[in-house]
């Protein structure tokens, strides 16, 4: 019992409060019945491949129809550079590039760009030590989906494999 408490109690800020297939499968609706209306997104492998620069006119409609709709958005990546800078600007939001998820630090200098509380931001990534522990430790709610793409840099291999652990159980 203790132990199996305990297990639980280590697994909780590597679970997300929502799964989805994708960005396109989120239910925003009830996020905004839930005045969850700030959404953090992850860039590589959620919104695009990793080796992928092209905004797609999917995702443009997405995005306008959800700031449309009241949500605020932001790109938020580990990664930097021309690509992630040039999407951002493609997509018509703004990108908080060369961050370092999962640090809390980062969400907060996020949030505090966006005027977001945390009751009402949601984290959206697909990788569960980047994208999740790091918003679930701040209390934010958080999406997982499923990756864009296969193809991955060797250390994010590595902590897929134990996502999948994670998840199994
Ligand atoms: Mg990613």
């Amino acid at each position: 019992m203790f132990w199996q408490k305990l297990k639980a109690k280590l697994r909780q800020p590597f679970i997300p409060t929502w799964f989805a297939a994708s960005i396109f499968k989120i239910d925003y609706q009830a996020l905004k019945n839930s005045g969850l209306l700030f959404l953090l997104y992850d860039l590589d492998n959620t919104l695009v491949a990793r080796d992928d620069g092209q905004v797609s006119d999917e995702l443009k409609v997405l995005f306008s129809q959800l700031k449309d709709d009241g949500f605020k958005i932001i790109i938020i990546s580990n990664n930097w550079g021309h690509r992630v800078r040039s999407f951002g600007a493609n997509a018509g939001v703004p990108v908080f590039g060369r961050a370092a998820k999962p640090m809390g630090w980062v969400y907060k200098r996020a949030m505090a760009k966006m005027g977001a509380r945390r009751g009402q931001t949601v984290a959206i990534g697909d990788q569960i030590f980047t994208d999740v522990f790091g918003a679930n430790r701040l209390g934010l709610k958080t999406i997982l989906v499923n990756p864009v793409s296969q193809v991955d840099l060797v250390h994010t291999k590595i902590l897929r494999r134990l996502e999948r652990l994670i998840i199994k159980r």
